[in-house]
This record gives structure tokens, C-alpha cells and sequence, in this order.
């Protein structure tokens, strides 16, 4: 019996990047079983949502995606589909690592840094005031009242509120997944100094947790020092562990790093189930042309036989990546020393020379 994953091919270029990373994952030789589901603006009119309830079902069942990547649709009134699974399922760790790997035209050598980002609270939690509701000023007027420093009408409100509870669990999972991929250290990213109640509380939950971890080393960084440090001696950091907004910034930053979106994957991780996609959006004007490179999404893959233990599997196939990236012949034009280069191959084609590659790999 395989493993029952369900598939997500998104909209814009998410069909064809989830169908090479798909025959990708087979090639590796893996028995998967996909349940296939759709979500995304393609089956909004149809479905009468961007996110039917039988995928939901279908991954809350499963507890694994692998997900294309879904237009946000403006103006329509649906939310984001990548915020509402995150929200149904409770997936409150993302997941990012950020590797070079030789080949890829980057700044930087031998970086090789996790970013694990909270999920679910901080002034990501949605609650805001818009300046000159009445709203806003019945809060305004409310905190004028609790304290002597003021805050000037007619401002706008967002709240920022992070609890102990999910500071402990998305720093317990940073330190797990350390510890489960023998890495050497947790850094802990806060601007604790000036928010001493949120920020402040988050770092107060790393060092007692760090302590359930000897064999992890800790360091605690502001995250500003942290932005400088990682462009000066990126190859210095190993797992970073951030509250959401500040994991939001410094993940497209590592990513960066790395040689940007078409190598950075990802994951959502809740306690039920895991969803696995690549950092970047639909790129919805490559749509249909075989052109976008899947690199994420397949290395978005290469973390999902992680979580399902297949890791000899996904270390055959982040080799079988990373030789064809380095070899440069058969590799998508983002890849190539110039965008127009002539020699680029498509999005299938790439996928192709991976699948080779991992079959001379015995
Ligand atoms: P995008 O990531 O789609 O594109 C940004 C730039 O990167 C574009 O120039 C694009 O062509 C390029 N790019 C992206 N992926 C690439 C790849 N695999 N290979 C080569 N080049 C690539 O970001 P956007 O244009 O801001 O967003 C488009 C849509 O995707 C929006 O509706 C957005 O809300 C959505 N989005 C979805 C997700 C997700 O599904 N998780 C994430 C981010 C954005």
C-alpha cells in the first residue's frame, strides 16, 4: 500500500509544475497514490468557491498535500485559498529552507538555513481598525484612557497579540526539526527589546524550551541585527524560528539568498495534516507555455518524502536536482547566465533530465 497523497494542481502555472514534480516523485520510485483535487480560480465558477469542500475533506483525510500554487482572485470577495487551508487545518508552522545548491546564480556560497515561521497569530491575526471608523475610535479612545502615552485620532489600528501557547508549540517544532535532521542550532528572532509582551513573551517561551534541547545549541538574535547578519555571513545561521511577520520578511530574504522563488520551497504543517508547496505565486503569464522552473514545487516534494519517511528517497532525489542544476545544460531559462538564452529547456523537460538522472543513480 502507498502513500495517499492529495494533489493540488492550482491555477496559472500550477498544473504544469505540480505534473513534473509529480512524475518526479514516481520516478523516485516511491508508490504514491494521488487524490487528485481541484481549488483555484479555475473552478471557482463551477464549484461556486475557490476552494471546494471535498479537497478540503480530501486533505483533511489524507492529512498530505502536495498544492500548486492558487491566484488570490481581487475584487471577487473569496479570501485567499492558501490562507483558508492554513486556517481549516490548523497548519501552524511554515516551513522553509533555503539552500545553494552549485549552479544556481546567487551571491552567496554553502547556505543552508531552515526558516520556520509561525503561522497563525501576530498582526497576522486579522483584527484592525481602518483610521476614522467608529471602531477605531472607540479603541483609540479606549487605550487613551488605560495609559498616559497617546495615541493621535484618526489613526489606523492593527493588533498585534501573540500567546504562550503557540509560541511553545511552533519553538517545540523548530527544535524538533533540528534535532530530527541533525542540525546544530535554533536561533530565536524577536525585536524583544521594544515589545516586551509579545515579542518579549515569545523569547521568554525559546529560553525555556531551549532547555528541553541540550543537545541543540540556542542563540538569541533581534531581527534586525538578524537581517544584517544574514546578508554579511548567511553560511553562519542554521534554523531560525520567528514569530509570523518577521518569518514572513526573513524568508523572502533567505530565499533570496538562494538564487529566489524558483528554488525555494515550502510547507505548512499542522498537527492533522501537512500541505507541501513552493514558496512563489501562479506566475499566471507563463500559464500553458512550459517555461516556469518546477525546482520548488519538486524540492516542495523532496520535504513531503521527508514527512513520510521516505528519506532515502528524498535524498536520491535533492541529489538527482542538484547534479542536473549543476551540469546547467538542461535546466529552465531562469537558470541559464541569461534569461533569453536560446539552450533553456521547459518546465518538462527539466523534469525529464531529473527523472534520468535518478535512474543512474543506484
Ligand atoms: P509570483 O510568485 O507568481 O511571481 C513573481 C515573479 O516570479 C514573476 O516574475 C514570476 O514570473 C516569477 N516566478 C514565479 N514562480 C516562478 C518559477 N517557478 N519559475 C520562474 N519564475 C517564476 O508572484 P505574484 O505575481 O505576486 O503572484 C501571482 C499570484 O499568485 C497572485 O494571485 C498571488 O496571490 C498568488 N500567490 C500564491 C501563492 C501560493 O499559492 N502559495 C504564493 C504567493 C502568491
Amino acid at each position: 500500500m502507498g502513500h495517499r497523497v492529495t494533489l493540488i494542481p492550482g491555477d496559472g502555472t500550477g498544473p504544469e509544475l505540480t505534473e513534473a514534480s509529480r512524475r518526479v516523485l514516481e520516478a523516485t520510485g516511491v508508490e504514491l497514490v494521488w487524490d487528485v483535487c481541484q481549488a483555484g480560480v479555475d473552478v471557482m465558477e463551477e464549484a461556486g468557491t475557490p476552494l471546494p469542500q471535498e479537497t478540503l475533506d480530501s486533505v483533511k483525510q489524507n492529512g498530505v498535500a502536495l498544492k500548486g500554487p492558487i491566484t488570490t482572485p481581487i475584487g471577487t470577495g473569496f479570501r485567499s485559498v492558501n490562507v483558508a487551508l492554513r486556517h481549516e487545518l490548523g497548519l501552524y508552522a511554515c516551513l522553509r529552507p533555503c539552500k545553494t545548491y552549485p549552479g544556481v546564480r546567487t551571491r552567496y556560497e554553502n547556505v543552508d538555513i531552515v526558516v520556520v515561521r509561525e503561522n497563525t497569530e501576530d498582526l497576522y491575526a486579522g483584527i484592525e481598525y481602518e483610521a476614522g471608523s467608529e471602531n477605531a475610535a472607540e479603541v483609540i479612545g479606549m487605550l487613551n484612557e488605560l495609559q498616559p502615552k497617546k495615541i493621535a485620532a484618526g489613526s489606523g489600528i492593527s493588533i498585534k497579540s501573540m500567546s504562550a501557547e503557540a509560541s511553545e508549540q511552533i519553538i517545540r517544532f523548530a527544535f524538533e526539526h533540528a534535532r530530527a535532521n541533525n542540525r546544530r542550532e535554533v536561533a530565536g528572532v524577536t525585536k524583544a527589546n521594544i515589545m516586551k509582551f509579545t515579542d518579549g513573551l515569545f523569547l521568554h517561551v525559546f529560553r525555556s524550551v531551549s532547555r528541553d534541547y541540550p543537545d541543540i545549541a540556542s542563540r538569541e538574535v533581534l531581527v534586525d541585527a538578524l537581517c544584517m547578519q544574514l546578508v554579511q555571513r548567511p553560511e553562519e545561521f542554521d534554523v531560525l524560528v520567528l514569530p509570523n511577520l518577521y518569518g514572513d520578511i526573513v524568508s523572502d530574504l533567505t530565499a533570496g539568498l538562494v538564487g529566489g522563488l524558483g528554488v525555494a520551497p515550502g510547507a505548512n504543517i499542522g498537527v492533522n495534516a501537512a500541505v507541501f508547496e513552493a514558496t512563489h505565486g501562479s506566475a499566471p503569464r507563463y500559464k500553458g507555455l512550459n517555461k516556469v522552473n518546477p525546482t520548488a514545487m519538486i524540492l516542495s516534494g523532496k520535504l513531503m518524502l521527508e514527512h513520510l519517511g521516505e528519506r532515502e528517497a528524498a535524498e536520491r532525489l535533492e541529489r538527482a536536482v542538484s547534479a542536473v542544476i549543476a551540469e546547467g545544460s538542461r535546466v529552465t531559462y531562469d537558470l541559464k547566465p541569461s534569461r533569453d538564452d536560446p539552450t533553456a529547456v521547459g518546465t518538462s523537460e527539466y523534469a525529464d533530465a531529473i527523472i534520468e538522472t535518478l535512474g543512474e543513480d543506484t
